[in-house]
């Protein structure tokens, strides 16, 4: 049995003076692992209010561990703040910076070496659904990353689908669309490794809200979710971390 895992990614949103109200009113659950990404130059001061149950990580990670690279954070400065997670691949740096799978890839290796946990973003376009190409899509963004993640951790990453189409956009996969897909990307990890199949932990991401969380939740290959605008609210985000309580 896997345990649910929920993000909150904040992207470029949030204050000082928000997160502390954030995280003296959010609600966590034992059962959930909760995870909060601020924008990275508020890591410390998450991890320092963060209550019991909450791990912290950042949107995006250099690739080197150090050197000449104006504006990077390497991984292990995030986890020597107390850092424990990484978002690789989301559609927005795709997008914005055109991160491709390759860096992408190389971003997840770098989490890894630096002592985090990758949170690897997948996901098609609403014209490559359309044109029927979202399984190929996603198979190409996976396979990129897979075969360079060392067997012994692989299930201990976890992978977020996300229809582009699905992000900031209050357009939902539907359960079936998202456990379709999530049951595709366990079958691919599957034909690497089998039992790391059963271990990684693979999250919906796409307007996840408190009144679609549960019926997303329930889905046997949805493991939980990586919420954008409906993390910004402690309300909202608790009310979603309790819909992913089994
Ligand atoms: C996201 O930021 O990854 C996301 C899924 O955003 P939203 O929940 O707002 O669609």
């Amino acid at each position: 049995m896997r345990k649910a895992l929920v993000a909150a990614n904040w992207k470029m949103h949030g204050s000082l003076a928000g997160l502390q109200t954030f995280l003296a009113d959010l609600q966590v659950q034992d059962a959930v692992d909760s995870v909060l990404l601020p924008p990275a130059v508020y890591l410390s001061a998450a991890v320092a209010l963060a209550p019991d149950g909450l791990a912290c990580g950042v949107q995006d990670i250099g690739t080197a561990a150090s050197g000449a690279h104006t504006g990077e954070i390497a991984a292990e400065m995030v986890r020597e703040l107390g850092g424990t997670w990484a978002v690789v691949g989301h559609s927005e740096r795709r997008l914005d910076q055109q991160e491709q799978d390759d860096l992408v890839a190389t971003k997840a290796v770098a989490a890894l070496r630096g002592g985090l946990a990758p949170m690897i973003c997948v996901g098609e376009t609403l014209a490559e659904r359309q044109a029927g190409h979202e399984q190929a899509v996603v198979a190409r963004q996976l396979d990129a990353v897979i075969d360079r993640i060392d067997r012994a951790v692989i299930g201990g990453v976890a992978i977020a689908y996300e229809p582009v189409w699905a992000i900031g956009t209050g357009e939902t996969a539907t359960p079936a669309q998202a456990q379709n897909m999530h049951e595709f990307i366990r079958s691919l990890v599957a034909a690497e490794d089998s039992q790391a199949a059963q271990q990684i932990r693979i999250v919906y991401g796409g307007s996840v809200k408190p009144g679609n969380a549960t019926e997303l939740f329930a889905q046997p290959d949805i493991d939980g979710g990586l919420v954008g605008g409906a993390s910004l609210q402690a309300d909202d985000f608790s009310a979603i971390i309790a819909a992913a309580v089994t």
